[in-house]
């Protein structure tokens, strides 16, 4: 499946792995998020501190990974990196803030998974790089204050609205990742298909690029999925056509919706009439999570004005209909 949730494998995990920017000035985009960090950066460097807490939100695939490892390259220590369902018990967490080094880089992926017993570990944690830990059992069990290196913690979730306000509260930083326009992405295809030595030509790099979502993981994705094609029905090059025809071939549409997305908004307009319909009548409708509309398929069709969440449901633009090529139900027919 096209759309960005986790990397479909671990072969694709390899891959973003070598694809992946390693310093904060190959990253493309979201320009405000980087000017910031390069100042709280250096002025952490100059001060010998470590970074504050970062929280970083966004839709997947949009480069939280990615902006974490940056961190801990510029601040030049070590990335730890673990994710919320992983760390069942207080212990999981304790282990691993224990191991820290002074100014490491903790990046715990799906902060808003954590359990709450290991929310109330992290707290002391992140204020006084303090933690509480219980030794023995029963009536001889005490608890005993430990301390930590100062660290930085770096969390990633989809959607900010989902953390609890203590942890929240608890981040120096926080950056919200935007979708990215057709031409940074551009130079991110471009720059993976240099990597993966794929011959590109620029327009076929924009052609993928406006197809892509508004997202690196995705972007990437048909790079590789264009190439193939590229490599049986061409002769290897990808040029605008040659991509055209492969993402056609994907179901991939003219502005980058998916058989995903596709199926979405055809129920929206089908089965609710263009709605308002509320989250989980369409969940059941369409055989998804409701997570995985909130986090992965609705950002980007709102984003685009093909969707719109109201106080009462989902209801389908005038702009969603025009691009299926349908006619809104309130059009008035002359
Ligand atoms: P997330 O953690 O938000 O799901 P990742 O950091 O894993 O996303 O990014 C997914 C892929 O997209 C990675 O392979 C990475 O190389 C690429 N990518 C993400 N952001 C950028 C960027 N700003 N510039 C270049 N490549 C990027």
């Amino acid at each position: 499946r096209l759309v960005a949730a986790a990397p479909a494998s671990s072969q694709e995990e390899a891959l973003e792995r070598a694809l992946r920017p390693k310093r904060l000035a190959d990253y493309t985009g979201q320009v405000k998020i980087r000017e910031q960090l390069e100042i709280f950066i250096g002025a952490a460097r100059n001060r010998k501190e470590a970074l504050d807490h970062v929280l970083l939100f966004g839709p997947p695939g949009l480069g939280k990974t990615t902006l974490a490892h940056i961190i801990a390259a510029e601040m030049g220590v070590n990335l730890r990196q673990t994710s919320g369902p992983v760390l069942e018990r207080a212990g999981d967490l304790a282990a691993l803030l224990t191991n820290l080094e002074p100014h490491d880089v903790l990046f715990i992926d799906e902060i808003h998974r954590l359990s709450p017993v290991v929310e109330e570990v992290l707290y002391p944690a992140l204020e006084d790089y303090q933690i509480d830990i219980m030794i023995g059992e029963g009536p001889a069990a005490r608890s005993v204050k430990l301390d930590l290196p100062p660290f930085t913690l770096v969390g990633a979730t989809t959607r900010a609205g989902m953390l609890t306000n203590p942890l929240r509260d608890r981040f120096g930083i926080v950056a919200r990742l935007e979708f990215y326009n057709a031409e940074e992405l551009r130079q991110i295809v471009g720059r993976s298909a240099q990597l993966l030595k794929v011959g590109i030509e620029d327009d076929g790099a924009l052609e993928i690029a406006r197809r892509a979502r508004g997202t690196p993981r995705i972007a990437n994705r048909l790079l590789r999925r264009v190439r193939d094609f590229a490599e049986v029905k061409a002769n290897g090059e990808i040029t605008r056509p040659v991509a055209d025809a492969a993402l056609t071939m994907l179901d991939v549409d003219p502005v980058g919706l998916d058989i995903m997305d596709r199926k979405l908004l055809d129920a929206v307009i089908e089965k609710f009439s263009g709605g308002p319909v509320g989250v989980d009548n369409l969940a059941a409708a369409i055989g998804e999570s409701r997570d995985t509309i909130e986090d992965v398929l609705e950002p980007y069709l709102i984003q685009q004005g093909y969707l719109q969440r109201t106080p009462r449901g989902r209801v389908a633009t005038a702009a969603v209909y025009r691009h299926l090529g349908l006619l809104p139900p309130n059009s008035a027919t002359p």
